[in-house]
């Protein structure tokens, strides 16, 4: 069989690349690393994804090759043996509320057709199953009763309440000639009841006649039914003869037309559109399928609103909620967890097989075709480590790795084959324990013949891919090149590299010996949010402390959802805390005078956000451009430096720098200003220079170049150089904070926060740190940590990456599982003691303390 050719990329010069050449395998699992600002997301994403995007819009619509025009071509001299590429990369902004995990992996497209296929509707007032069938059908159903059974054909009359109204209506079928008609269980001469003689209650139905099941009879019986349909507008029942049955008999009901209430007209038969809040047809009518009581939220992100009265939540109309595959409605079904769903599938299939689900008429057929797609992407998505999501969980409110995970979970499902995917670092988020899983699920998308293509930290995954390339040996100017390629034991025994150089044990970073021997602790007793059972938890003052556990175990419910808010309320009088049910009570504060979140949300602010803005640091550099004889001779004062400055600002992109091109089909895309050419500030701003730089220079400069510029002004070489310590040199001050990762975010942030933390002892929650952090850069970021600590500051850590727990004082495991098999707390100590626990993270320590030899 001939090998497929090697995708080959020659002489790429995007961003700092120096004119690289590499070779990915077709069908092999290549990994990309390399220190932060290697180059090795320029060479993935925006040379080789790039390349395949263009390639992929060449082919399309002439709308679509009018756009490409406007995208900038990678620069680089070739890239060849390209197949489509499929990027799953950062969480993408554009992801409005709608989108939830179900939709995100296109599970909630199968349920769709699923539902409108198999599904049976029911009436939303009255629960009845509501289930069209042709006189044919109910007919058959007959002939399917043993030889010789009774049957009447009754056609439902309405409800008799005892009193002389309802004579009316036995007069009419004593006209129709109906000799007989059953009221509740009792069977009576229509005539009698019609003269008053009886005036029993219950519904009413005319007999319209009697068989016998037996050869030759079925015309009769069709006649009857077809009366019957025709007297009632396609209601008909079959009172089966029955000695199991109370009374002897018992009664099935069918109809031949389902008339909808609202319109009286015959409702419209089910279609995968009655499904989706997308359309008129699905959608909620009081909310219009945002699921959200003030539809005005729905353009705000990330803000709470109280579920649609009308819908519950679920987007959909009442007639499409009602409607059940086996019991279940669509709605219920997205609000399961993933692993409750891949329960309650895998027992739906058993049933569809031994012929007992509830399904409407052929729907046998459409769940057994469905079924294996839908319980395919469930377990994608629990192998990818996410069964503790909702179904329903909405995409915007994901984690970094969790939307990664939950896109590859997408691809895989999808059963791609011949693909190259370009994935950044799907093990952002996730515990040691479960990259096991995801090893396999990307090793499975190998094996069905895709190219995969790796950006990834994980010292584990990069020891285990096909091929590493290793990019650097820096960041920014002093990275850009190819340092080593090849199998990574290969790599790793050259040790030429710098990812060679961190792989080999003699790296491993020091661990304390000591432990946590503080005097005092801070307490958080009793925390029952969301999934936790009752958990203590305990954070020694003036340390370190990890807390840890494999994913959905609990730790943002512990630390975001209890203790910052506890802790936030105990100090400051105007915030609110907790609801006290969901923790006993917050002890030991009194050491801690302030409390220092920094989480991994974007950096806020305008489009005009960027580092520098972000950090503070342009504020004190403002100040000394307006210092310069320039500014005074042309009185601009140290706001007319600000990009938001409206007399300051480049007039036609308005201080961003640059415009946002957006295209239906794709993410929006960013080029730059063609009047400021990325500047952000008009001629007249620009002609002010400090030490011969103008704003535009200054932020168009690296972290790491800034810093030496400025050491005589103590403010900004404080953040400047605590940049380069949390890994961030290779970041220009000036970069759109829009597109930083949310690793890059929140190291933003937490130089910001850690340049000057000032004397009052604070409390800083931290939440991954590490993520996207190359194992070289991790060390700086732990010493930065231990300095804190020892200011008599307290840092916790919600954390993952083994080489930070092990210079952690004291560690803190919940677990043992997720979701429900979790929020419990498994294990604490130091990193040494909790080695020896069977415990998720205790197997990882005691691995890796292995590893080392110590
Ligand atoms: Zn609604
Ligand atoms: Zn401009």
């Amino acid at each position: 069989m001939n090998e497929p050719p090697p995708i080959r990329v020659v002489g790429a010069r995007v961003h700092n690349l120096k004119n690289v050449s590499a070779e990915i395998p077709a069908g092999t699992l290549t990994v990309l690393s390399g220190v932060s600002g290697s180059g090795k997301s320029s060479l993935a994403f925006d040379t080789v994804h790039a390349e395949g995007q263009r390639r992929f819009l060449a082919t399309a619509s002439p709308k679509a090759r009018a756009a490409i025009a406007k995208l900038d071509r990678p620069d680089v001299d070739a890239v060849e043996n390209l197949p489509p590429v499929i990027a799953v990369g950062q969480s993408d902004p554009t992801a409005g509320p709608r989108t939830t995990l179900a939709t995100l992996v296109g599970l909630h497209d199968l349920f769709r057709l699923l539902w409108a296929g198999a599904g049976v509707p029911h009436d939303p007032d009255t629960g009845d199953r509501l289930e069209r069938h042709t006189v044919r059908q109910i007919v058959d159903r007959a002939f399917a009763l043993p030889e010789r059974t009774k049957l009447m054909i009754l056609a439902p009359a309405g409800e008799a309440t005892g009193d002389a109204a309802d004579r009316s209506l036995y007069d009419a079928a004593l006209k129709e000639g109906f000799v007989r008609c059953e009221v509740g269980d009792e069977s009576f001469e229509t005539a009698e009841l019609a003269a008053g003689d009886a005036s029993p209650t219950g519904p009413v139905h005319v007999v319209i006649d009697r068989a016998i099941v037996k050869p030759g009879a079925e015309d009769r019986v069709r006649e009857s039914v077809d009366l019957a349909a025709a007297r009632t507008g396609g209601a008909v029942a079959l009172r089966i003869a029955d000695a199991d049955a109370p009374g002897g008999w018992r009664t099935e009901r069918f109809r031949t037309r389902l008339i909808d209430p609202a319109t009286g007209g015959e409702r419209r038969p089910l279609t995968p559109q009655s499904f989706s809040f997308h359309s008129p047809r699905g959608a909620c009518p009081a909310c219009g399928g945002v699921g959200l009581a003030d539809p005005e939220a729905k353009t705000a992100r990330h803000r709470s609103s109280a579920p649609c009265p009308a819908c519950d939540g679920e987007r959909l109309n009442a007639d499409s909620r009602a409607v059940r595959v086996d019991g279940l409605g669509i709605g219920e079904a997205g609000r399961l967890s993933v692993d409750a769903a891949s329960e309650r599938f895998a027992e739906l299939a058993e049933r569809v097989e031994a012929g007992d689900a509830s399904l409407s008429a052929g729907g046998a057929g459409v769940a057994e075709r469905l079924l294996p797609d839908v319980r395919s992407l469930l377990d994608g998505l629990r192998r990818v480590g996410l069964g503790y999501l909702g179904l329903d969980r909405r995409a915007d409110t994901l984690s970094g790795g969790e939307y990664r995970r939950a896109r590859l979970a997408g691809a895989v499902g999808e059963r791609t084959t011949g693909a190259c995917f370009v994935l950044d670092e799907p093990t952002v988020g996730l515990h040691p324990a479960d990259a096991d899983r995801l090893w396999d699920v990307l090793t499975d998308l190998r094996d069905a013949g895709n190219t995969v293509l790796l950006v990834e930290h994980d010292p584990d995954l990069i020891r285990r891919a096909d091929r590493l390339i290793d990019l650097g040996p820096g960041a920014g100017a002093d990275g850009g090149t190819v340092c080593d390629a090849g199998p990574p034991a290969e790599v790793v025994a050259r040790g030429m590299s710098p990812t060679a150089r961190a792989l080999s044990a003699e790296t491993l970073t020091p661990t304390k010996e000591s432990g946590a021997d503080a005097d005092s602790w801070l307490t958080l007793t009793d925390a029952r949010l969301n999934s936790l059972w009752g958990v203590t938890l305990r954070v020694p003052h003036g340390r370190l402390t990890a807390v840890t556990g494999v994913s959905g175990s609990g730790k943002s419910s512990l630390i975001a959802g209890l203790l910052a808010p506890a802790v936030r309320a105990a100090l400051s009088p105007t915030a609110s805390p907790p609801p006290t049910a969901f923790y006993g009570v917050l002890s030991g504060l009194e050491p801690i005078g302030r409390l220092a979140e920094v989480d991994q949300s974007r950096l806020g602010g305008s489009s005009r956000s960027c580092p520098a803005t972000a950090s503070g640091v342009w504020t004190e550099i403002r100040k000394l451009l307006a210092r310069t004889r320039d500014a005074r001779r042309l009185g601009f004062s140290a706001s007319r430096f600000s990009p938001a400055n409206r007399a300051g600002q480049c007039p036609d992109c308005r201080g961003r720098g640059f415009r946002t091109l957006k295209m239906d089909f794709l993410p929006a895309s960013i080029t730059v200003c063609p009047t400021c050419r990325g500047a952000r500030f008009n001629p007249q701003t620009l002609a002010v220079r400090w030490k011969g730089r103008t704003a535009a220079d200054l932020l168009a400069l690296r972290a790491g170049e800034a810093a030496p510029l400025f050491t005589d002004v103590t403010p900004i070489a404080r953040v400047l150089n605590t940049f380069v310590e949390v890994g961030l040199s290779y970041l220009p001050l000036g970069q759109p904070a829009d597109t930083l990762s949310g690793g890059e975010s929140q190291r933003v942030r937490l130089a910001a926060a850690l340049a000057d933390p000032g004397a009052t002892p604070t409390l800083f929650l931290l939440d991954e740190p590490t993520a996207g952090l190359h194992p070289l850069d991790v060390a700086p970021l732990t010493d930065l940590l231990a300095r804190l600590v020892e200011r008599g500051h307290t840092v916790l850590c919600v954390e993952h990456d083994l080489d930070l727990i092990v210079r952690c004082d004291h560690v803190v495991e919940l677990g043992p599982g997720a979701g429900p098999a979790g929020g419990d707390l498994v294990a604490e100590g130091s990193p040494r003691e909790i080695a020896q626990r069977e415990t998720p993270t205790g197997r990882a320590l005691a691995r890796r303390f292995a590893a080392a030899g110590r």
